[in-house]
Order: C-alpha cells, then sequence, then structure tokens
C-alpha cells in the first residue's frame, strides 16, 4: 500500500505543479493581453417580451488570445481580481461599453441602455467613480442609459465605502441591477436599503422551468416580491420558447438569452439592430 501511496502523492503534486504553471502562464498571458489589446466586448440584447424591443444590451468581455483563441471570462476574470488587473480592464470596458452605446444612439436606437458587469473588487477601488464619470463624460451617454451588474455579495458588504459609493452611483442617475438573482445566501434586506431598479433572476431558476418545477414558484416569487418593490425584473438565459411564453404570462419585465440572441461583436450587434428595426 504505500507504493500506491506514494504514487498519489506524487500524482497530486504533478498535478498541483501543473495547475500552479498553468495559473503563473495565464496571469502573465493576461498581463501582455492587457498592453496588446486583445480584449473586445460582445453585446447580448434584451428585449420587452410583449412589445419585442430592444431595451438594452449586456456586455460582456472577451479576450481573444492569439494562440489560445478566445478565453472565457470565467477562467480569466477571478485572475484579474486577484492580480488587480479587474481595474485597467474595468476601465476600458465602461470606456468602451458607453461610447459604443452613445454610437448606437446616435444611429437612432435612441433607448438602448447598455448593462455593464462590476465585480465587487472595482467597488473597492476609490478610483472607480471617477472612472465612471470620465467613461460618461467622454462618451456624452446620459447616465440613466448605464446600468452596473452588481451580484448580491457587494449588497452585503455593509462598509462605509461599499455603501457611500452605491449611494453615489445612484445620485448620479446610473441604474443598478442584481445579477444572478437567488444564488447569493444574503439575507434580502439590502432591498430596503439601497435604491436598487432591477433583478437579473439567474439562469439556473430558468434553465428547467416548466408547470411542474419548483423553479416554476421560485421565479413566480421573486416576481411578485420584485413588482411590490417596484422593481423591474428580467431572466437570463431564455433558450426555448416554452421558457419564454412562461415568463411572458407570469409578467416578466424583460428577457434575455440564446433565444433571442447570442452575445454578438459591436459590428454583427448594429446589423442585428438594423434587421430588427426593419
Ligand atoms: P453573467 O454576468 O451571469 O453573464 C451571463 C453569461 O451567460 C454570459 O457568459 C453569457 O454569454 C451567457 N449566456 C447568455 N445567454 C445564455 C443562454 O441562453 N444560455 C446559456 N447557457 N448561457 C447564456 P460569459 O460571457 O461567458 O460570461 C460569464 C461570466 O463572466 C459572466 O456571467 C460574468 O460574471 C463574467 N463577466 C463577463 N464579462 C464581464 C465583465 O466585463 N466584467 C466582469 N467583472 N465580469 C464579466
Ligand atoms: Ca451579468
Ligand atoms: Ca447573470
Ligand atoms: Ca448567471
Amino acid at each position: 500500500t504505500d507504493t500506491v501511496t506514494n504514487k498519489n502523492v506524487v500524482f497530486y503534486l504533478n498535478e498541483m505543479n501543473k495547475e500552479m504553471i498553468e495559473r503563473v502562464e495565464l496571469e502573465r498571458s493576461l498581463r501582455k493581453g492587457i498592453e496588446n489589446n486583445e480584449f473586445f466586448l460582445a453585446y447580448q440584447p434584451i428585449i420587452n417580451p410583449v412589445t419585442n424591443e430592444i431595451v438594452a444590451c449586456e456586455a460582456l468581455l472577451r479576450w481573444e488570445h492569439p494562440e489560445w483563441g478566445i478565453v472565457s471570462p470565467k477562467k480569466f476574470i477571478p485572475i484579474a481580481e486577484e492580480t488587480g488587473m479587474i481595474h485597467t480592464l474595468g476601465k476600458w470596458i465602461l470606456k468602451t461599453a458607453c461610447l459604443q452605446v452613445k454610437d448606437w444612439q446616435r444611429d437612432g436606437f435612441e433607448h438602448i441602455s447598455v448593462s455593464v458587469n462590476v465585480s465587487a473588487h472595482q467597488l473597492q477601488n476609490n478610483r472607480f467613480i471617477d472612472n465612471i464619470k470620465q467613461a460618461l463624460d467622454e462618451s456624452a451617454l446620459a447616465p440613466r442609459y448605464l446600468h452596473l451588474e452588481l451580484t448580491e455579495s457587494v449588497m452585503i458588504d455593509r462598509s462605509l465605502t461599499t455603501v457611500e459609493m452605491l449611494r453615489e452611483l445612484m445620485e448620479m442617475g446610473i441604474h443598478i441591477s442584481i445579477d444572478d438573482f437567488g444564488t447569493g445566501y444574503s439575507s434580502l434586506s439590502y432591498l430596503k436599503h439601497f435604491p436598487i431598479h432591477t433583478l437579473k433572476i439567474d439562469r439556473s431558476f430558468i434553465q428547467n422551468l416548466n408547470k411542474q418545477s419548483p423553479d416554476l414558484a421560485i421565479v413566480h416569487a421573486i416576481l411578485t416580491m420584485g413588482h411590490g418593490l417596484g422593481l423591474r425584473i428580467v431572466a437570463e438565459g431564455i433558450e426555448t420558447t416554452e421558457q419564454l411564453h412562461m415568463l411572458t404570462s407570469l409578467g416578466c419585465d424583460f428577457v434575455q438569452g440564446y433565444l433571442i440572441e447570442k452575445p454578438l461583436e459591436a459590428r454583427r450587434f448594429t446589423h442585428w439592430l438594423e434587421r430588427k428595426r426593419k
């Protein structure tokens, strides 16, 4: 048994080593990727399911590595957060998204908002508000068209800086959305303390939505509570017409997902808008 154990230990150490090398490699490439502008944003439409009109788009970060191709944000965002690179990236994301949406507004899509994902780390940075102001200034986008998607974890952080920062953002007229709503294990009391505008129901509740599933009761409860609080509700991850019909009949305000359109690079999103206008 000793040899077996030793083999396992050697295997384990090798695996650990591999992971560490991969991690260092990824971090180095990420730094280089920022220097070389290897990033772009993809935009996914958010529509009103009753009128079929587009109301907003979510900006999603894409990294196109010269050798590896597209790397998932799930893989590199955590590293960007740990290393502080998220601040540089986040500033670029805000500016790019605001400029792009202002461009679409000038082209006649006047009421499109842009929803930008913001990680909790970004809120810890005291230059965050300045970055927002700068992005709005440079793009001339009206603040109400900028929506920030925050997760519930941000809301349980009652540190003065977070609370003050959220209040300042709201006073500027920026919209706050709670992303992945229902997956955090925080209490709901933050909904009373912060003037939040929108809840985004997490895809995990939408995935198996049918008349028999417990998810139906959860989604129904979120809609009832959210509407009672005067909030707007978005459902993400809509893939089937059955899901779309159920959410529409439940009174969900807005929907987003592959059924409507997948995230598209800016030029293709422009074409999507133009096709839709006709
Ligand atoms: P998220 O904010 O929950 O974004 C939604 C994810 O679901 C996106 O994955 C989107 O492409 C995907 N999605 C949209 N519709 C469907 C659908 O119908 N079915 C399925 N299966 N998936 C769908 P993506 O782009 O890979 O992003 C993953 C996560 O990475 C995001 O989750 C967000 O947490 C993070 N992320 C992406 N862009 C940014 C960014 O600019 N900043 C920050 N801080 N995080 C970002
Ligand atoms: Ca999001
Ligand atoms: Ca989400
Ligand atoms: Ca999600």
